[in-house]
Formats: C-alpha cells, sequence, structure tokens
C-alpha cells in the first residue's frame, strides 16, 4: 500500500455529522475519504442508542430553526435513497410549570417561524394519552411534527449512501494530528493543502473537515472552544401489563415522544418501540468525562433513581423493571451552541463541534453545510449558520 495518499476533501470522524459530510460530499463528485478510529454506527461516542429526538419548535433559539426545516428534508431524502424509514413524527408532548424557559422557547421559535404546535391543558393531555401524567399547575405543549430519529440506523444509511456515491472510508484508523500549508491550507496550488499524521499512513487533502465528536478538543488546534465531555445514561423500561394497567399504551403509533422540564431537571424519552418498553434519560446534569476512550458503561443507580422518580410521577403505566440502559457522550461547548464553519485560522479546514446534547437532527443539514464549505470559495460561509461560528469564543481570550 502507498504510503501517500491525496484527496480532495477527508472527513475526520465518520459519526453522526461526519458520516452526512462525507456522503454529501461524494454526492458532489468530489474524491472524498472518510477516516475513523471505530466502526460504522459504533456503541463509543455520541451517536448510538435506538434513537434520537427531532422537532421544529426548537426551544434552544429560533436561529435554529431554518437549519431544522432543511434537515427534516434531507432525512426525507436520505430515506428515499436507502429505502428505508428513518424519521417517525410521532409528535412530541412537552410538559413543564408556567414559568419553564423550555415551553417559552418553544413558543417563540413557534411565533416567529409561524410553527405548528398545540397548547394543551395537564387533563386534556391525559384524556389523550391515558398514560400520561402531568401536574394540574403546568403547561403542556404538543408539537405534531416532532419525532424520532433512528440513530444508528440514520449513521448506516450515509455511510451507505456515501459508499455508493464513490466516497472511501477506512475504520480503525486514529487521526494523530494535520498541519496544513504555509497559506493555512488556502494555496492548493502551491502545495497539498492539509497533511494527516495517522497511526497508519499519512493522507494529504485539499480540503478537511473535521467531525470528532467528544474527541474534538484534542483535534481541532481551536483553543479559544472549551469542551466539556459529559456522560450521559439512557434507560429502558418495560410496561405494566394490561391488567395492572388497563388504558395506558406506550406503543410506537399510540404515544407520542415526551419531555418533562420539571424542578429536578429536564427529562425526555420516546414511545416503546421494542421489548425493552420505552426510553427515557435525563437532559440536564452529567458526569464530566476525562477520556472518551475510557468511557465507564456501566449502570449509575443515582441517574437510575432520578428517571424512576419521573416515570413513577408521570408515566404510571411504566413498571420499575429497568430492561436496558447504555451510557453515551455530550460534548459541550460555552454557551452550549454548535461549533459549525471554517477554522479560523486555517480555511481549508472545516469543522463542526460542541453538539452540546442536541445536534444528532441537525447531522443531515451540517453535512450539507460542511460539504459547501469545503468545496467552495474560501471566504463565503451560509449565512445560516453565522450564530453558529467557532470564532465566536476568540474575543473572550484564551486562558
Ligand atoms: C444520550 C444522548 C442523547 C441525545 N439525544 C439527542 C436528541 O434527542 N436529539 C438530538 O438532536 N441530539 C441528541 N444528542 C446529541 C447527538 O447525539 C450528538 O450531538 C451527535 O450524535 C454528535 O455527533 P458527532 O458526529 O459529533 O459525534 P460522534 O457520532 O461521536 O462521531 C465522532 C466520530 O469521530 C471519530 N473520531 C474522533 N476522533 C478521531 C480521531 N482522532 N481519529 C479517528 N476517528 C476519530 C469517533 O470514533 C466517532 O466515530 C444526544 C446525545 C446523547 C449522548
Amino acid at each position: 500500500m502507498p504510503l501517500h495518499h491525496h484527496y480532495d476533501a477527508i472527513v475526520v470522524g465518520t459519526g453522526g455529522i461526519g458520516s452526512a459530510a462525507l456522503y454529501q460530499l461524494a454526492k458532489r463528485g468530489r474524491r472524498v475519504l472518510g477516516l475513523d478510529r471505530f466502526p460504522a454506527a459504533h456503541d463509543r461516542g455520541s451517536s448510538h442508542g435506538q434513537t434520537r429526538l427531532i422537532r421544529r419548535a426548537y426551544f434552544e433559539h429560533p436561529d435554529y430553526v431554518p437549519l431544522l426545516l432543511r434537515a427534516y428534508e434531507l432525512w426525507r431524502e436520505l430515506e428515499q435513497t436507502v429505502g428505508r424509514t428513518l424519521l417517525v413524527e410521532s409528535g412530541l408532548v412537552i410538559g413543564g410549570p408556567p414559568a419553564s424557559e423550555v415551553l417559552k422557547g418553544v413558543r417563540t421559535s413557534a411565533a416567529i417561524h409561524n410553527l405548528l404546535i398545540e397548547e394543551m391543558s395537564p387533563q386534556s393531555a391525559t384524556h389523550r394519552w391515558a398514560g400520561l401524567r402531568l401536574p394540574a399547575e403546568w403547561d403542556a405543549i404538543y408539537e405534531p411534527q416532532a419525532g424520532y430519529l433512528f440513530v444508528e440506523e440514520c449513521v448506516r444509511a450515509h455511510i451507505e449512501a456515501a459508499a455508493r456515491a464513490g466516497a472511501e472510508i477506512r475504520y480503525g484508523v486514529s487521526v494523530l494530528h494535520w498541519q496544513t500549508d504555509r497559506n493555512g491550507g488556502a494555496g492548493m496550488m502551491a502545495g497539498r493543502g492539509v497533511t494527516l499524521q495517522t497511526d497508519r499512513d499519512t493522507f494529504t487533502c485539499d480540503r478537511l473537515v473535521l467531525c470528532p465528536g467528544p474527541w474534538a478538543e484534542g483535534l481541532l488546534q481551536l483553543p479559544s472552544l472549551k469542551l466539556t465531555v459529559l456522560r450521559k445514561s439512557l434507560f429502558w423500561y418495560a410496561t405494566r401489563t394490561a391488567a395492572q394497567s388497563p388504558r395506558a399504551s406506550y406503543a410506537a403509533g399510540r404515544f407520542p415522544c415526551f419531555a418533562f422540564d420539571a424542578p429536578e431537571g429536564f427529562f425526555y424519552g420516546f414511545p416503546q418501540l421494542d421489548d425493552r418498553g420505552i426510553k427515557i434519560a435525563e437532559h440536564t446534569g452529567g458526569q464530566p468525562v476525562a477520556d472518551p476512550l475510557t468511557l465507564d458503561s456501566s449502570l449509575n443507580t443515582a441517574e437510575q433513581q432520578r428517571v424512576e422518580q419521573m416515570l413513577a410521577r408521570h408515566l404510571p403505566g411504566i413498571s420499575s423493571s429497568c430492561t436496558d440502559h447504555a451510557a453515551c457522550m455530550y460534548t459541550m461547548s460555552q454557551d452550549s451552541h454548535f461549533a459549525v464553519g471554517r477554522h479560523p485560522a486555517y480555511p481549508a479546514v472545516a469543522l463542526a463541534a460542541g453538539f452540546s446534547g442536541h445536534g444528532f437532527k441537525f447531522a443531515s443539514v451540517i453535512g450539507e453545510i460542511l460539504a459547501e464549505l469545503a468545496t467552495q470559495c474560501l471566504d463565503t460561509a451560509p449565512a445560516a449558520i453565522k450564530f453558529l461560528s467557532p470564532d465566536r469564543f476568540e474575543s473572550a481570550g484564551v486562558s
């Protein structure tokens, strides 16, 4: 095998985001290589655990909504390309006290972007979904077009579509370091743009796309972006038998996704998709992870107790028998918003990092944007990602 390989673009990390970038680059006819330490749809990073929520009335910030509208379109296109269902619009009901910032944020995004949401009383929510209980003093909002993505299936679909469009993918390769030529990689005529050292070979490319998930901090060469990796637990619980809980159904197709912005924390979950029952997790909290390569995946009983308290309070037809659990990682940026764009110091390098526990639903559209960044003039960037600019922390100083 030759020691030196040159590509139009190399994507480092073929997880949730990188697999989408790889597909979009291959679709544009680029000679593209994807490199990853682990195989497709592995369970060592941030893109595993059966499902991810997708919704449009985005409480985190209304500027995400145009991206979400495009994300939905691209997920549907990907379904057509691979011939499999990836996204289910099950609806999502969010409950919380009237002062909830989450509920306020949902209403703001829905109003600005004219999105369909339904305000509900806790009683009408229980009437509609017998397995749900919300305190009488809470508000509830239902978003009918929200739902879930089959997370590993989405990654596999992007990889499959990328390979079909001509992408090369190498697993079991760890990228150790990258460097650009003297012009920050901008001088493609003068040199090879970007050189990557891996634990196997050396690769060069005109454009580099970095999607390293929880491993981003060591690879980005962007000290102003401080990332904190958090360990997050996922739990599955069986439903009670029909005799124990006759009216409650948590089955997919009948029960929606749910979220509780409770005083104790923000919890969310999914209807029953297999015999493990419903899945529930806490979005708040999480233990810092020192080394993502040695993530502890054992059962965290303190976190388990917290989700079981939520189940007892809000989903009375769910038993307290935990049927499965998993651990996954959030990569938090300083402001919990993503960093997507050109590297401030190296224009031939595009990066996508700091997805802060809410990035998967955007993978399809971020992949498209990364492909645009890696194929277009080095001084342009789509307006839709301006608010996510990776250089926004530079003025805060580097400590
Ligand atoms: C429990 C949990 C629940 C979540 N719920 C939601 C949700 O409901 N909705 C939502 O939208 N988002 C959700 N998220 C967030 C979302 O899943 C992540 O933002 C998204 O998956 C991040 O994808 P990524 O591509 O950045 O990381 P990953 O999928 O982890 O991909 C990074 C890849 O880079 C590779 N890599 C890194 N460094 C190197 C290197 N040096 N050499 C070679 N390979 C390398 C890794 O092996 C990995 O495959 C959740 C996350 C978790 C953990």
